[in-house]
């Protein structure tokens, strides 16, 4: 799927501009933006420009896009000043993860005491 968009899919939308969204960090191959109904004081969505549905399918195609995901939540963590307090890090995948935006994207998420990571 690499350097595939799907026209369906609504971050692929938003890496084309075709859908507005509040931009914290872009480089050739990663955008991160800020969700746009957030759970904590900073949400932010790290995502590949190409259009991937989920982490397995991204690591088996390009691992190396995977770690320049990986290293841009760690900027993006420093950039909002949470690098010290504290942050968390998931990407839900499918149904049971909770998934609803089949773009695959890491969700890094801070600014104040997130809780335990599971609810029973
Ligand atoms: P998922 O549930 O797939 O892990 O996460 C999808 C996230 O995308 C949700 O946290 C949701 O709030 C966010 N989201 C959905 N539509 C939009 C949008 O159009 N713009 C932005 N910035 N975030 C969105
Ligand atoms: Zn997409």
């Amino acid at each position: 799927m690499r350097g595939m968009t799907d026209a369906d899919c609504i971050f692929c939308k938003i890496v084309a501009g075709d859908i507005p969204s509040t931009k914290v960090l872009e480089n050739d191959r990663v955008l991160a933006f800020r969700d746009l109904y957030p759970k904590a004081p900073t949400h932010v969505l790290v995502i590949p420009k190409d259009h991937y549905a989920n982490v397995a399918e991204l690591t088996v195609a390009d691992p190396a896009l995977a770690g320049e995901l990986l290293r841009a939540t760690a900027e993006v963590a420093a950039s909002e000043g949470i690098d010290e307090s504290g942050w968390r890090l998931f990407a839900n995948t499918g149904s049971d993860g909770g998934q609803d935006v089949f773009h695959v994207h890491f969700h890094v998420a801070g600014g104040k005491p997130l809780g335990r990571m599971l609810s029973n």
